[in-house]
């Protein structure tokens, strides 16, 4: 009997009917001699809605009212969803974050696991019930209020509770058919791809892939959590996320395993810091006193004994980033402060880049054919990562699809969702 933790995305539980189709397929599991525990998340966009009506009634709602707010979304889609199984003969009940034992930091919006303490979700598989747990939320061990893991955070709590109950596999049911080499909404010659290591998925997740939350994929690899990502309308085998790619198949491996795209950073420039040993360090300082968490950072050579300090940052922080900067104008002693709204971040991700020389060559190659003009370059070491202006992005990915010769023979199917 293997234990089975699914995960299912708002997509997949959208309405009444896929919500029944959804039941029947983790009743099928059951019988088929299982324990299954499911984690889902709010109905189809209900998450934005809230947010939207939150926005409607308060330009800035308060961290803790926003997230008892937006809580309420998975606990209407994991009752639903109990109900249907109960439906078809089997027992389902249905448990908030809190209650499951997710413990958290007290950081509404974006709070972290510090602990999962599953003795209920345990009690009911021992008495052979289907404990349907609502994702992306836990409660602070301090304040003891209601948190929430972030967008997209039902994916994390789902490993979690794979991760606390040890759990034989994580299946993360979604609207596609598995992890693809690049969102299929924007290319649909995307391929899927049958296998993907945790640090491939890391990359593309921290750099805009939005199939698996970044969280839910470090999570999973520290604790070594067998990952599947799988589609919920038909049987197909999808990805699963692996530490290493076995002999046998590294072969057939190609070297590049996807393209994304991010458009949710902005771009700061300090104009004429001085050349002194600590201005980057007060810049800087300034910005972890804010909580901001920066990505790319670029210096220019200096000139006239001053230069520029360019970073990337996510676009909800740019005000608050902005702001602490100028407070300290005088201090850190920089001329101008510009602001750049308009950028995306475009990334190539590929295991087989390490042993393999050219790929700089032809990612760049591919951007001046496409007329695609680079801002700023970061690398690691399987990923090249380029700012462009954000009306470029999608043609950059799509050139970069077809140039590493990643294009699928036919149309890949996106079975349902808005991918808002
Ligand atoms: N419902 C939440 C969201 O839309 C969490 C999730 O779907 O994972 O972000
Ligand atoms: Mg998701």
């Amino acid at each position: 009997m293997a234990l089975v933790v699914q995960k299912y995305g708002g997509s997949s539980v959208a309405d009444a009917d896929s919500i029944k189709r959804v039941a029947r397929r983790i009743v099928e599991t059951q019988r088929a001699g299982n324990q299954v525990t499911v984690v889902v998340s709010a109905m189809g966009d209900s998450t934005d809605e809230l947010m939207d009506l939150a926005q409607q009634v308060s330009p800035d709602p308060p961290g803790r009212e926003l997230d008892m707010l937006l809580t309420a979304g998975e606990r209407i889609s994991m009752a639903l969803l109990a109900m249907a199984i109960s439906d078809l003969g089997a027992e389902a009940r249905s448990y908030t974050g809190s209650q499951a034992g997710l413990i958290t930091d007290r950081y509404h919006g974006q709070a972290r696991i510090i602990d999962v303490t599953p003795g209920r979700i345990q009690a009911a598989l021992a008495e052979g019930a289907i404990p349907i747990v609502a994702g992306f939320q836990g409660v602070a061990q301090d304040t003891k209020d209601i948190t929430t893991l972030g967008r997209g955070g039902s994916d994390t709590t789902a490993v979690a509770l794979a991760a606390a109950l040890d759990a034989d596999v994580c299946e993360i049911y979604t609207d596609v058919d598995g992890v693809f080499s690049a969102d299929p909404r924007l290319v649909p010659a995307a391929r899927q791809v049958p296998y993907i290591t945790y640090e491939e998925m890391l990359e593309l997740a921290a750099h805009g892939a939005k199939v698996l939350h970044l969280r839910c994929v470090e999570y999973a690899r520290r604790f070594d959590v067998p990952l599947r990502v799988r589609s919920s309308f038909t049987d197909k085998p999808g990805t699963l996320v692996v530490h290493e790619i076995e002999e046998n198949i590294a072969m057939e491996q190609p070297i590049i395993s996807g393209v994304s795209q991010d458009l949710s950073e902005a771009k700061i420039t300090v104009t004429a810091v001085p050349d002194l040993p600590g201005e980057a360090a007060l810049v800087f300082e300034t910005l972890a006193g804010i909580g901001v968490n920066l990505d790319m950072i670029v210096q220019n050579v200096s000139a006239d004994g001053s230069t520029d300090i360019t970073f990337t940052l996510p676009n909800a922080d740019l005000g608050a980033a902005s702001a602490a900067l100028l407070a300290r104008q005088e201090e850190i002693a920089f001329g101008e402060l510009l602001q750049d709204e308009g950028i995306a971040k475009v990334s190539l991700v590929g295991a087989g880049m390490r042993s393999h020389p050219g790929v700089s060559a032809t990612f760049f190659r591919t951007l001046a054919d496409a007329g695609v003009n680079v801002e700023m370059i970061s690398t690691s070491e399987i990923r090249i990562s380029v700012v462009t202006r954000a009306e470029d992005a999608a043609k950059a990915v799509q050139a970069l699809h077809t140039s590493f010769g990643l294009n699928a023979e036919g149309e890949a199917v996106v079975y349902a969702g808005t991918g808002r």
